[in-house]
């Protein structure tokens, strides 16, 4: 039974091995997402030298996400790694690095703190494990008091809900992570705490300037990103419901819908979306997920998600291969439930066909027309993707295959569900196009003689043209 979410699974600790990352593809893992806010660079270069061999070997495509820790705020070193915050007790926070934190003094990697922050506001610490309240601001430091204490480590994320940090988007830490990517040619970049589509533009200068055209994807884990996400969308390749961060900075109570609005957002602008975080948390250390990350992992799905992550459950968990393979489960199940799809619940196609872009209006009577025919496949011959997120996102019952002359469109798409993407050097006229689209399906047993395919091309083809033509053909 085929699969049309994708799962993305988070490389760490658990799942640096060969053999890990090798059970890691085996098990089903589309995209690997390599979290710089964790790890060498040198371990990051020999995690995608792995991925890349070993998806070699199975014969599998696996797309690389770099994901960027952005303007994260973190705890500095802590004195002998970790002290106990009572609850009650005053402290001081100050954006000194030199010094260790203690009890009373916390360091934070963020110098325009005593800017930003407000009196009575709150400082939540490591997950929102720790809060602190802010009492007092004399000049560049800042007195709080522990309403939940508890252990403070070494390099514990910091949140700040409601402060409107002044940051820029990229750090020097950033910066140095990309150069990284780049060399590495990943074909997503995630960032982290996006707060306005600036931040993604200012991402987009720098890839340009590197001459690199990996996709980015913003992540949405603060409530101002929440606010402006159509300006958001409008400016990145794909979106992350970073629920992790999301549900510390605003009310977790508002995160479901949350997921579902932005879910339906990317669906309505042919973007890939990812949900992300805790998905099957308990999977870190047990071999059977809850019936909550069942039901959350299904949702999803059912919500529309392009992608599912996996992060502390394949970076630091127990039984990394296991849970791909739970997760796969759960959506190869619930996708049997076509008729709870959005596309078919909410009348997508109906809304979307009326926008008069040739490249849409064509893509959405490609999978009209595939229905009728009984098609088994919808091809698509694509030299920047985009017809492919324009046909994925009505959700066709049957698989999409998407062309392209462009190795990196092959990786970028990785993140769109239902498609698989080939390289192959387009032809000269549309007749020769359809043939080696019935040749490469045929060669790879994806389609068999007399089956009907549908495929949509731009002609003319050598001009790459936007996409303006369906076939209808059987493959002979
Ligand atoms: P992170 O992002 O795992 O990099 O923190 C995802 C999230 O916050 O949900
Ligand atoms: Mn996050």
């Amino acid at each position: 039974m085929r699969r049309y979410t994708k799962i993305i699974s988070t490389l760490g600790p658990a799942s640096a091995s060969r053999d890990a990352i090798a059970a890691l593809i085996e098990a089903g893992t589309d995209v690997v997402r390599l979290n710089f806010s964790h790890g060498l660079h040198d371990q990051h270069r020999r995690s995608v030298r792995i991925v890349r061999e070993e998806a070699a070997k199975q014969g599998r495509q696996v797309t690389i996400l770099q994901d960027l820790q952005g303007p994260r705020i973190r705890i500095g070193e802590v004195e002998n790694g970790a002290v106990t915050l009572k609850n009650g007790r005053g402290v001081v926070l100050s954006a000194n690095r030199g010094i260790k934190s203690t009890a009373k003094h916390i360091t934070i990697s963020y110098d325009a703190l005593h800017d930003d922050v407000t009196l009575g506001g709150t400082v939540l610490i490591d997950d929102g494990q720790l809060e602190l309240v802010i009492e007092r601001i004399e000049g560049r430091r800042i007195h709080a008091r522990v309403v939940a204490g508890g252990v403070l480590r070494s390099r514990k994320g910091v949140n700040l809900p409601r402060v409107r940090t002044t940051g820029p988007a990229l750090t020097t830490k950033d910066l140095q992570d990309l150069a990284v990517g780049i060399e590495l040619g990943v074909n997503l970049v995630a960032l982290s705490f996006v707060r306005t589509e600036m931040d993604v533009v200012h991402l987009r200068k720098q890839l340009r300037k590197a001459g690199h055209r990996a996709s980015i994807i913003a992540k949405i884990e603060k409530p101002e990103a929440v606010d402006c996400i159509d300006q958001i969308l409008a400016v990145s390749d794909g979106i992350m419901v970073a629920r992790g961060d999301l549900g510390i900075e605003m009310s977790i109570s508002r995160v479901p819908t949350v997921q579902k609005e932005i879910i339906h957002k990317c669906l309505v602008a042919g973007k890939p979306v990812i949900t992300a975080t805790q998905m099957l948390d308990s999977m870190v250390g047990s071999r059977v997920p809850t019936r909550a990350e069942a039901s959350d992992v299904a949702n999803a799905v059912l919500d529309g998600t392009d992608c599912v992550m996996l992060s502390g459950e394949t970076a630091i968990g127990r039984h990394p291969a296991e849970v791909v393979r739970a997760m796969s489960e759960i959506i190869r199940v619930t996708e049997r439930h076509w008729h709870m799809m959005p596309s078919a619940k909410r009348g997508l196609p109906d809304a979307l066909s009326k926008t008069g872009d040739i490249t849409e209006s064509v893509s959405f009577a490609a999978c009209d027309l595939a229905a009728h025919v009984g098609a088994v496949a919808i091809a698509c011959l694509t030299a920047s993707g985009t017809t492919a997120c324009a046909i994925a996102r009505h959700r066709p019952r049957i698989p999409l295959y998407a062309f392209t002359d462009n190795l990196g469109v092959v990786g970028q798409l990785g993140v769109l569900w239902g498609t698989k993407c080939f390289a192959i050097p387009f032809q000269n006229d549309t007749d020769a196009g359809v043939q080696v689209v019935h040749r490469e399906l045929t060669k790879r047993g994806l389609v068999r003689e007399g089956d009907i395919v549908v495929i949509t091309a731009g002609m003319p083809l050598p001009r790459k043209a936007q996409t303006n033509m369906v076939h209808v053909s059987r493959v002979d």
